[in-house]
């Protein structure tokens, strides 16, 4: 087995939002927080977006992959795509763990703003759908986050690290409120290392250009 290591440094240029379970007076939807009450990217949404973007990416590139979420229409096997492989199926949970990101920046308290809920159907306001959604306060923030598994051979791990990097760059946004201006990524850096072996910018590259080509790299 080889053991996959990612950590990843997500800079932020606006304020962002993840809806966490907490509820908060005068709030209707509070920020995801750590147990220790910090804030937290949680590692649901982090993943969620990650698949989301490596979904998009292989299919404009001609690759079969499922598109998610919903379980049923992910892949049964027994045969994965390699969006499943990596991000797991129904079949096959994912062979990567991830942890929630924890805010590097400093943060006091975080800011309440209104929103008002707008039917993207009628284009209007709905009357008295006005919200408050909690956000960081720091217009610029940056979260350290990161994942790790076990791999059937060390072919597989890279090919997992260099999926994870591919969507990592092509974010846009992340978390709730994208619409309205949140969460807006500047840059998530990924650093990933195979049992303790950095995996080179150009070996990335090169799995990125055989699957923008079209080339499926067999399964180990
Ligand atoms: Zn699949």
């Amino acid at each position: 087995m080889s053991k996959l290591t990612i950590t990843m440094r997500i800079t932020l240029d606006t304020a962002v939002h993840t809806t966490g379970n907490l509820r908060r007076p005068g709030v209707d939807k509070a920020m995801a927080r750590a147990p220790n009450g910090t804030l937290a990217l949680p590692a649901t949404t982090l993943k969620g977006f990650l698949r989301e973007k490596a979904e998009i990416l292989l299919r404009a590139w001609g690759h079969r992959v499922c598109v998610g979420p919903e379980p049923k229409r992910l892949c049964k096997g027994p045969e994965l795509c390699l969006v499943c492989r990596v991000f797991g199926s129904p079949r096959r949970p994912s062979p990567l763990h991830f942890s929630d990101g924890h805010l590097i920046t400093e943060e006091t308290n975080p800011s309440v703003r209104a929103g008002v809920a707008i039917s993207r159907h009628r284009r209007a306001a709905f009357p008295q759908r006005l919200f408050f959604v909690e956000t960081t306060t720091l217009s610029s923030t940056q979260w350290h986050a990161r994942c790790e598994g076990y791999f059937p051979s060390p072919n597989a791990a890279e090919e997992a690290a260099a999926l994870i990097a591919l969507a990592a760059r092509w974010g846009i946004a992340i978390g709730g409120g994208r619409t309205r201006g949140l969460g807006w990524i500047r840059q998530i850096e990924v650093e990933a290392r195979v049992d303790d072996q950095l995996i080179s910018e150009v070996r990335m590259r090169a799995l990125w250009q055989a699957w923008q080509e079209g080339k499926h790299v067999a399964e180990d």
